[in-house]
């Protein structure tokens, strides 16, 4: 029987994101469309010449590592949010983050490539990435290869249905407060993000809970009633 070998990667990059912990990120890529975030390629592949064609793409695979779940071990079996944590499947039928190596693969939408006192940027669009991820590899995504027209779901065939969020008086207005002093308009990404209803499993069935997540320095504030969740505030972390 072949051994198992261990390798060594290099950090290429890292992920600069709206989602400063991990409680609200979205749970696969492309869902919550209003998430902001920026690749910055970090020494010594910091060179404009490693994206030399990449402005033809519309998207990349991002390859990462789940870095704040590295101290955390691995189960064979894990309990998908998409089950309700009620069943477990296989790790390896799971994207779960708690893997035997930590590693998370995106397809990400890309914007503009961009530099800034030498530092160099790739816009993404609706990522599914914390802040401070460490990037080991970005490739382009090619729909010829990529698209698979016959594939299937398994036990995740969809996405799940969006919850309605409505938003307080008060909050409205602090995110007008937010939006003046940060020109950040923070009500489409709270929606999207809210509407996935981030909350673990066990707290699924429970209403008049408070719950925050926090994005870029806000801390948002809301309720999940009988029908819909409520953004009750929107505290701006100093
Ligand atoms: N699309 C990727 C994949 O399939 O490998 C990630 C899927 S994973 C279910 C998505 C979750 O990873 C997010 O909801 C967030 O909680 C978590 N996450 C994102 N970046 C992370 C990081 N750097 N360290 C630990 N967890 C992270």
């Amino acid at each position: 029987m072949t051994s198992p070998t261990t390798f060594e990667f290099n950090q290429i990059g890292i992920i600069h994101s709206c989602y400063t912990e991990k409680f609200g990120i979205p749970r696969q890529p492309g869902l919550v469309k209003e998430t902001t975030a920026t690749l910055e390629l970090l020494p010594p592949f910091n060179r404009e010449d490693t994206l030399d064609g990449l402005e033809g793409f519309s998207h990349i695979w991002v390859h990462f590592i789940f870095h704040q779940c590295i101290q955390e071990k691995w189960k064979a079996k894990v309990r998908p949010p998409r089950l309700g944590g009620k069943a477990k499947m296989g790790v390896f039928a799971t994207r779960a983050t708690h893997r035997p190596n930590p590693i998370g693969l995106s397809v990400i939408k890309i914007g503009k490539i961009h530099k800034h006192n030498k530092r160099i940027f790739i816009d993404l669009h609706g990522a599914d990435l914390l802040d401070g991820t460490p990037v080991i590899d970005i490739k382009p995504y090619l729909p010829y290869a990529d698209i698979q027209a016959d594939a299937c779901g398994g036990f995740a065939p969809e996405k799940s249905p969006a919850f309605p969020v409505k938003f307080t008086e008060e909050a409205k207005q602090q995110a007008i407060t937010y939006k003046n002093k940060f020109e950040r308009n923070l009500l489409p990404l709270i929606e999207q993000v809210i509407e996935q209803d981030p909350r673990p499993s066990y707290l699924s069935n429970t209403t008049d809970r408070q719950h925050g997540v926090k994005l870029w320095n806000s801390n948002v504030k809301w309720l999940a009633k009988n029908d819909h969740f409520l953004v009750t505030e929107i505290e701006i972390e100093e």
